[in-house]
């Protein structure tokens, strides 16, 4: 180990060194360093532990460190970390593409490659919609999130804090309005705005492809309904647009099934991946239709790192540990579990205005009295620092700030979750 583990390590000094050298811009939710890690508990440098109810940002839908992944990991890093896949080629990366493929919903074949990020997967659905469609405007949703590169952050449907300070963006990007019936935006809203965009702002033959998160992630959790996906996808089949789905948070289970989209009755023409597919390591995917897929010529896609082995191999080792403890159906155990519970705190708390879900991407939504026209940032913020307090990490969202929501490892214990909950229940007792 590179540094002297008899220096005791606090979180104030380290606060104050990251204040000093770090630029404010890179946020920190809470003012802990972590010292180690397991399944859904971790510890910081003072030894406190904490349940972790975010999970890295839905990347670890199989718990930290599960054996069976840093076994995977020991054994590939042992053999050979980098080649860079376009100068030497490796079996994993092969492999995980084909489960990819199989894995993805429509009766047509599939291709996938991988990036690092998620960001990265969808900065190439985007340049494979356009090679293939050789067409140029992108829709997406107001609420969405996509990324923090220039084209993921012109696809953001939120402008505080992710695109303050940093345009001008890249043209041909066109917001629709996402369907939300707790604020009162229908089906039928939603279709009308993409029908006004064709009419105000851009051909439908121009729109190269329509990209949407099937449950918006930093937006709100909000779902959007199956009769959603299937109008959207008649849309595009008339003007000969491709559908994207950004599965990068809701993807590898999170929701009960492998992808969200598997619930729309229909299949997206791309999809992309990221996050807890890895497991923890860096990865990406994007999946798609083989002929849309192959509409870049060689050498326009790639990357240095993209598809790293190491990253494969946790990949490969993360669908084994899915299989093995049918971490799908423990999904929608979970998220039964979690709403069942949240429901019981909301019944005591008018604060609580919603508690909604899919599988075990579960929220709740706060609002001050009740009163769906005033969303309650500030009890949302309070809420998530008592509860870090109280040993539990948690992760607001929302495009008013004042949805908590639950990204817990899949693999958590029910005795786990039933403890964060529990401090959940204290902390509304305390403050609302
Ligand atoms: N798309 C969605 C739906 C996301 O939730 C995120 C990350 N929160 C991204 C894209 C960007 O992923 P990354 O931070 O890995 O670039």
């Amino acid at each position: 180990m590179h540094r002297d583990p008899n220096v005791k390590l606090d979180n104030a000094t380290l606060m104050a060194r990251r204040q000093a050298a770090l630029p404010r811009g890179v946020g920190q939710a809470q003012p802990v360093f972590v010292d180690r890690a397991s399944n859904a508990e971790v510890w910081d440098v003072e030894g406190r532990r904490f349940i972790d109810f975010a999970g890295g940002i839905a990347v670890l839908n199989t718990g930290h460190s599960h054996p069976k992944i840093v076994a995977a990991v020991q054994e590939q890093v042992a053999r050979f970390s980098h080649t860079c896949f376009q100068v030497l080629a490796y079996e994993p990366y092969v492999e995980l593409c084909e489960r990819l493929n199989a894995l993805a919903p429509g009766q047509f074949a599939k291709k996938s490659f991988l990036m690092t990020t998620g960001a990265e997967a969808v900065e190439n659905a985007v340049k494979i919609a356009r090679a293939y469609t050789k067409r140029s405007g992108i829709i997406a949703f107001g609420g969405s999130f996509h990324g923090r590169t220039m084209m993921t952050m012109a696809l953001t449907g939120k402008v505080a804090p992710y695109k303050i300070g940093f345009g001008p963006f890249p043209a041909e990007v066109y917001h629709a309005k996402y369907p939300n019936a707790l604020h009162g935006v229908s089906i039928d809203d939603s279709i009308a705005s993409i029908e006004a965009l064709f009419k105000y702002d851009i051909e439908a033959e121009r729109v190269a492809a329509i990209i949407l998160e099937p449950v918006q992630g930093e937006g709100g959790f909000y779902v959007a309904p199956p009769e959603f996906a299937q109008r959207l996808r008649a849309l595009c089949d008339k003007h000969g647009i491709l559908l994207i789905a950004d599965e990068v948070q809701t993807g590898a289970g999170r929701t009960g099934t492998w992808l969200a989209c598997e619930r729309w009755g229909v299949a997206p023409d791309i999809i992309t991946m990221a996050k807890s597919i890895g497991g923890g390591y860096p990865i990406s995917a994007i999946i798609g239709r083989a002929e849309v897929m192959d509409a870049p010529a060689a050498g326009g896609l790639g990357g240095t790192y993209s598809g790293n082995a190491i990253s494969c191999t946790a990949a490969l080792a993360v669908l084994d540990v899915f299989e093995e403890e049918k971490l799908l159906a423990r999904s929608l155990a979970l998220g039964e579990r979690l709403i069942t519970g949240l429901k019981k705190i909301a019944a005591k708390h008018r604060a609580i205005g919603d508690v909604r879900g899919q599988g075990a991407m579960v929220a709740f939504e706060l609002f001050e009295g009740g009163d769906f026209a005033k969303p309650a940032a500030e009890l949302t913020k309070q809420i998530v620092a008592e509860a870090a307090k109280r040993g539990l990490i948690l992760l607001s969202c929302g495009t008013f700030a004042n949805v908590i929501r639950v990204l817990v490892p899949l693999t958590a214990s029910d005795a786990v979750i039933d403890e964060g909950l529990a401090i959940i229940d204290a902390c509304f007792a305390q403050l609302a």
